[in-house]
């Protein structure tokens, strides 16, 4: 999995679409042509024969059921005890003179480093930045990261001062990344099946990437539409 990882940020540049990430699932939705789509709707309940509560007390009926979460909250007897990992990722905004990354993401490999990876967005999609200005994002290696030390080490990085870069935002990421011991490139589709209405996807799965999360969703809609003729 370290080599496929490596090979694919090796072999291709960063990419961002125009919109941001949100694009990526604008782009998937605007295929869908019969699809009904509820926002802010907290799953409190899944039992075994498809039925859903929802934190709004209403009940949704479904043949079947494609849960794309971790499932522990929800079915306690596949509660994996997964872990994650936490991080902090921060952004910056400086003059468009700094240093230019060719597309690709950085690795900052110095031991006493408070960075693990950074890139220069409005480089990849310049509608990411305003005119005159360039736009950074550091993931830090620990949660709760300061934005002065990061500042600090991205400047000794990139060659400038410390006071080239306003600091915009930081997110403290507590469920970053699953743990995953033995991650895997894919799955076949009837592993996704739990019960007979009852089916997953998720990154935890699979490898902790949204090609991870993309693929598994994938699977799990194959096994769905196998089975569909079977309740
Ligand atoms: C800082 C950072 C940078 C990353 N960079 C990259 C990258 O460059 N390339 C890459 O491939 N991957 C990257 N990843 C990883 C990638 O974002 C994830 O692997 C991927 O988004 C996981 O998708 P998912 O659908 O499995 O899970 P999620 O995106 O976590 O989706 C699960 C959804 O289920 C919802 N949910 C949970 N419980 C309930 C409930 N009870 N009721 C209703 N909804 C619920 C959650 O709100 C969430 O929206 C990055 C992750 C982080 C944190």
């Amino acid at each position: 999995m370290f080599a496929f990882v490596f090979r694919t940020f090796s072999v291709g540049y960063a990419a961002l679409p125009k919109n941001g990430m949100q694009d990526l699932s604008n782009q998937l939705k605007s295929k869908l042509r019969e699809t009904s789509i509820r926002y802010n709707a907290q799953v409190v309940s899944l039992k075994q024969n498809g039925e859903i509560t929802l934190a709004n007390g209403s009940t949704i009926y479904a043949k079947k059921v494609i849960l794309a979460c971790d499932p522990s909250g929800l079915m306690p007897q596949l509660d994996q005890n997964l872990s994650y990992q936490k991080t902090t990722t921060i952004f910056f905004k400086g003059s468009d003179t700094l240093k230019r990354m060719k597309g690709l993401i950085g690795l900052d490999a110095r031991a006493e480093s408070t960075i693990n990876n950074y890139a220069r967005h409005d480089e990849v999609q310049p509608s990411t930045a305003p005119k005159g200005f360039s736009l950074w994002s550091v993931t830090a290696r620990r949660y709760e990261e300061d934005e002065t030390a990061v500042a600090k080490d991205l400047a000794s990085l990139i060659g400038c001062s410390p006071r080239d870069f306003t600091h915009l935002k930081s997110y403290h990421i507590g469920k970053a990344l699953p743990v995953i011991e033995s991650p895997v490139f894919d799955l076949p589709p009837e592993q996704t099946q739990m019960t007979s209405n009852i089916y997953l996807a998720g990154d935890y799965l699979v490898n902790a990437s949204i090609d991870g999360a993309l693929r598994s969703g994938y699977r799990a809609a194959e096994a769905v539409t196998e089975t569909l003729d079977l309740v």
